[in-house]
């Protein structure tokens, strides 16, 4: 059983020196299958190692999303070998120091992991572990060179080769080797500057460290800028540094370091680059290329010539590095002392390439630090000035925090809330728990929700309408906050306007009723006088009915004839006397398809009388087949009325031929449009719009409300009332209905262009 344990851990190991990682998690992944088989203090040590090995190095080519679990096993692995590294340090403090490497460079804490692969070698090579010291050397060659540190990889690297030699690990040196070619020859590192291309010093690891903690130590910008430049100008032994900052477009000064003796004199800015404050040239040559520059001489180089800043300020030593976080380039470090040539020595040059590279991290962190703490500091400004309820809810609805607008809003107290008695499902009405789901869904789908209206249960049971949007905390949308805001006043002023849309609604239909009847006491007279013609007919037709039937024989036909025309009479009476009921009695507005031709020919019949007792002629000229109009068929009978009795009115006074015409058609945009025009003496100086003024009359006993009430009334029915003068003479008033909508029927009914007379 112990050698199957063995030789699965023997497999991963292979695969792991192989370079072949997926293989040597599906080799881990088989040992953790099989745990119990495996020695503890041998062979399980061996496995985390490793395994932990293959994973960080599978790290570099996963999704960001992946990561969190990935180093939450590597933890794990971590643990279990600190474990043996504190019963036997000798043993494994070495591997746990180098797995503790791998999970600092993963987290990108640099300093961290630049430590603990110095701590891991030392450890290795005090247990004289000649393949766990190649090991971290090889792993941090590559921490260097990924930083754009290649002397210091090279060197590492030429130490693993050594390491796996005296190990005898002969196939893993070929691989190199290959992978390495400068391993074999003398062959200078790809991508060293001219400068570092000389043998040099590695940097001593405390002044590396020192470096490296300095520029990773602050979070806040301002103090950070200044401990880089502090850092930078004491490690280059410069005259003076310059910070540029870039956004990729613009290019900015943050900062200014000076010496002066032992002092650093150091002014925080923020101006653009330009040419007198450092040798342009070299800081676009190093934006551009993401490469460090470094002059020995540049009053000697044939730049002096061209670039002004060289030539005016006699620059000499020149050191420029570009501050760069992965792929992006945050600017770049500038450093010149003027006194000397070759002035930055290599060593100093290879900490300050660790150092800016750790810096542009550190700068991106404070940035993004004080994004968050300026918009931070807005919510609270927000939240504190007690405008808006806010709250902090958790994955199981329980609302964690609340200002005090939100907590006056719901009616609980603070208590309650410490309590943890507010919770968001009992503030939500029941019947709002469907938005609620919707909003859940929506959190979980983009981190936020847009505003929305739901209504909150109070402690009392009373009701509070709020909008309210929520975002996210969290990945999946289970915790966050929530802006509340109460809409209650908003409410309660929606309903008073819509209460006094009503009572003016309700008030205008009463003068329009007030008017219909005063109209129809207007019209009594002449409308009796019509009745009173079919009724004086009705009596002469029951008379000569009695006498056919007095007959001997009884003349049964003609008396039928005679009792028909009683009949056809009565009816015709009962009609108009229904529609003067309809106008009198008051009802609420309907809405039903009318056929306005009809409409016209009943208050022609009306108003007939009106028209014989003034001597006019009343004519229509009705279009053949107009489309029903939608609306209330006694308003518009009204309108009419109000029309035909104005223009009736008007004809009074006139010598010449008194001649109403009503007359129909349809128009453009589906609306029937109505025209009654008299020959009458027009609307005169005051113009037309006067008319329609409200207790604006022009008659002895007018009220003034007969056209602004039929105005208001086409307005309700989606349509337009309006007058004109008619040439030569005369008034024109028109009005348009909107035809009743996705309805093709039409009125059945022939051209009238008669005489109503
Ligand atoms: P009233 O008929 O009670 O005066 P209206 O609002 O119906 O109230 O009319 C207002 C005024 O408009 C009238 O007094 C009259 O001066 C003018 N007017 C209305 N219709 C006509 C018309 N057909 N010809 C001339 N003037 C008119």
């Amino acid at each position: 059983m112990w050698d199957d344990g063995w030789d699965r851990v023997t497999k991963l190991q292979a695969r792991y020196l192989a370079g072949d990682h997926d293989a040597a998690m599906v080799a881990a992944s088989e040992v953790q299958r099989l745990p119990a088989t495996l020695q503890p203090f041998v062979e399980e040590p061996e496995y985390h190692f490793y395994a932990a090995l293959a994973r960080a190095a599978r790290c570099d080519s996963i999704p960001a999303n992946e990561l969190l679990q990935q180093l939450e096993a590597l933890t794990v692995h971590h643990d279990q070998l600190r474990v043996c590294a504190d019963l036997c340090p000798e043993n494994f403090a070495g591997h746990t120091a180098l797995v503790g490497a791998e999970i600092a460079r993963i987290e990108g804490r640099a300093d961290d992991a630049a430590m603990l692969y110095e701590q891991a070698i030392r450890s290795a090579q005090e247990s004289g572990f000649a393949h766990v010291e190649a090991l971290v050397s090889e792993l941090a060659s590559r921490f260097y060179a990924a930083r754009g540190l290649g002397s210091i990889a090279r060197m590492y690297m030429q130490k693993a080769r050594d390491g796996y030699l005296r190990w005898g690990a002969n196939a893993k040196v070929r691989q190199l080797e290959e992978q390495y070619p400068y391993l074999r020859t003398d062959e200078a590192a790809p991508g060293s500057t001219n400068a570092m291309s000389a043998a040099i010093e590695p940097p001593e690891l405390a002044t590396v460290i020192k470096a490296l903690q300095a520029v990773s130590s602050e979070i806040r910008l301002e103090m950070l800028i200044e401990m880089i430049m502090r850092t930078a100008i004491e490690q280059a032994g410069a005259e003076r540094g310059l910070l540029i900052l870039s956004d990729g477009r613009t290019h900015r000064l943050a900062a200014e370091a000076t010496t002066a003796g032992d002092a650093v004199r150091l002014q925080l800015s923020d101006a653009p680059v330009n040419a007198t404050m450092l040798p342009e040239s070299i800081l676009y040559h190093v934006l551009r290329t993401g490469e460090t520059t470094i002059l020995d001489d540049a009053s000697a180089e044939p730049m002096s010539n061209t670039d002004p800043y060289v030539g005016e300020h006699r620059a000499r030593s020149i050191l420029c590095l570009p501050l760069r976080n992965g792929a992006k380039l945050m600017g770049a470090l500038y450093l010149e002392n003027n006194r000397i040539a070759r002035g930055f020595s290599p060593g100093r040059i290879a900490v300050l390439k660790i150092m800016a590279s750790q810096a542009a991290v550190s700068l991106e962190n404070a940035r993004l630090y004080r994004d968050v703490a300026e918009s931070e500091a807005k919510m609270r400004r927000l939240v504190d000035a007690n405008i808006i309820g806010f709250n902090v809810w958790d994955a199981d609805g329980n609302i964690l925090e609340a200002n005090d607008v939100f907590l006056r809003m719901v009616g609980y107290g603070r208590d309650d809330l410490v309590a943890g008695r507010v919770r968001c499902l009992d503030l939500t009405a029941p019947e709002k728990h469907d938005d609620a789901i919707r909003a859940r869904i929506e959190l979980a789908e983009t981190g936020r929700t847009k505003p929305f209206e739901m209504e909150y249960v109070r402690k009392d049971g009373g009701r509070v309408p709020v909008i309210v949007g929520f975002a996210a905390s969290d990945a999946n949308g289970r915790k966050g906050v929530a802006f509340v805001l109460d809409l209650t006043e908003q409410k309660q002023a929606e309903k008073k306007v819509r209460e006094s849309e009503e009572r003016y609604r309700e008030v205008q239909a009463e003068l329009a009723h007030a008017n219909r009847v005063a109209t129809m006491g207007q019209l009594a007279a002449s409308i009796a006088h019509e009745l009173s013609q079919p009724i004086a007919s009705t009596v002469i037709s029951a008379e000569a009915a009695l006498r056919w039937l007095d007959r001997e024989p009884a003349d049964v036909d003609e008396a039928s004839r005679a009792l028909d025309s009683i009949v056809g009479g009565a009816n015709r009476a009962a009609d108009v006397l229904g529609r003067i009921r309809q106008l009198v009695t008051k009802a609420p507005r309907r809405k039903e398809p009318v056929a306005i031709n009809e409409v016209i020919r009943e208050i022609a019949d009306l108003v007939q009388g009106e028209a014989r007792k003034s001597g006019a002629q009343l004519e229509m000229q009705l279009a053949e087949g107009l489309p029903f109009v939608e609306g209330d068929r006694v308003e518009l009978q009204q309108v009419l009325l109000n029309l035909i009795i104005n223009a009736l009115e008007a004809l009074n006074d006139i010598d010449r031929v008194r001649r109403v015409c009503i007359s129909t058609t349809e128009t453009e945009g589906a609306c029937v449009l109505v025209t009654v025009r008299d020959s009458g003496p027009g609307f005169g100086p005051n113009g037309t719009e006067h008319a329609f003024t409200a207790f604006y009359t022009t008659k002895a006993t007018g009220l003034g409300m007969g056209l602004s009430i039929c105005r208001s009334i086409i307005d309700a029915h989606g349509g337009r009332l309006w007058a004109t003068d008619s040439s030569p003479r005369g008034a024109v008033v028109q009005f348009t209905v909107p035809q009743r909508p996705a309805v093709s029927s039409r009125e059945a009914q022939s051209t009238d262009a008669t005489d109503a007379d």
